[in-house]
């Protein structure tokens, strides 16, 4: 990618910024020691940020480009409407909170959780294995749920077109699209919006 030759010859330069880090688990080692750092252009009008994905654990690193800076209350739009579109990355931070309207779920921080990385289908996955958690604790009969379990896998096959929106009032959160045609909406929004509809 262009972006990438200009800092190969160093055309242009970028400036570190200074937010305060946070630790996610390693999609990798899954250990908590992965920081992602954000670097901005400094070139005017030039609207996207590189962030640089680093684990102290297993060495692992990797750039991304993505279209907002960090750090701005924002909730993030992503439509899934294909197989391919499940590979779309998913960042969300400690304080993010993800809604799939259309599977009926809401993935709410937890007291002690910490951030993580995946892909979409790493989210259903999540989803499944919670819920799967769920009805073992709570003695339910899987039966009864199977229309939920079977839209679950629908969706992590690709077979079920559905919404994943992260809103996060620390910003930290992030969604980096698997490829240039999948619709993808960010806004800038109220830290009180999100408090009040889901963190109370
Ligand atoms: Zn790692």
């Amino acid at each position: 990618m262009f972006i990438f030759n200009y800092i190969l010859g160093g055309f242009m330069s970028f400036a570190e910024s200074n937010k305060e880090s946070q630790l996610f688990e390693c999609p990798f080692c899954g250990v908590v020691a992965l920081t992602i750092k954000e670097l901005e252009h400094t070139v005017p009008y030039f609207n996207e940020v590189l962030l640089v994905w680093h684990c102290s654990n297993c060495g692992y690193r990797h750039v991304d480009i993505f279209p907002l800076k960090l750090g701005e209350p924002k909730r993030i739009i992503l439509k899934i409407s294909s197989p391919r579109d499940l590979y779309a990355k998913v960042i969300r931070s400690k304080n993010g909170v993800i809604r799939i309207p259309e599977l009926g779920v809401i993935i709410e921080p937890g007291p002690a959780s910490s951030g993580f990385i995946t892909n979409v289908e790493g989210v259903i996955e999540r989803v499944i294995e919670n819920f799967k958690r769920m009805l073992v604790l709570y003695d339910y009969d899987e039966k009864d749920f199977e229309d939920v379990m079977h839209k679950l896998l629908l969706a992590k096959n690709g077979k079920l077109f559905f919404t994943l929106i992260l809103e996060d009032p620390t910003g930290m959160s992030a969604i980096i699209p698997a490829h240039d045609k999948q619709e993808i909406i960010t806004e800038k929004i109220n830290v009180n919006d999100v408090k009040n509809n889901y963190i109370t």
